[in-house]
């Protein structure tokens, strides 16, 4: 995916109550994950319709979260694939 320069609003409830709506640039890592543009919001979705927990692909399309073991990390059901 080419380098995308939107930004992104992200709306953050603090330790202390207070809130906040800070602009990020789209794909970066807010509060574990990673916060896309509705642009690429958009196209990740298709690309993953399983969805993600903590940035697009983290999911592989059986649901199982594959993200943080590694980039060579499949699921037991891709890996027999
Ligand atoms: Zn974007
Ligand atoms: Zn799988």
């Amino acid at each position: 995916m080419e380098k995308c320069t939107n930004t992104v609003n992200v709306y953050r409830v603090h330790e202390d109550h207070s809130d906040s709506i800070t602009e990020y640039p789209c794909g970066k890592w807010v509060g574990g994950e990673k916060r896309y543009c509705d642009e690429c919001l958009e196209k990740l979705q298709k690309q993953y319709p399983q969805g993600w927990t903590g940035y697009a692909g983290d999911t592989c399309k059986h649901g199982v979260y594959v993200g943080g073991c590694g980039i060579d990390y499949m699921c037991p059901q891709c890996e027999m694939e």
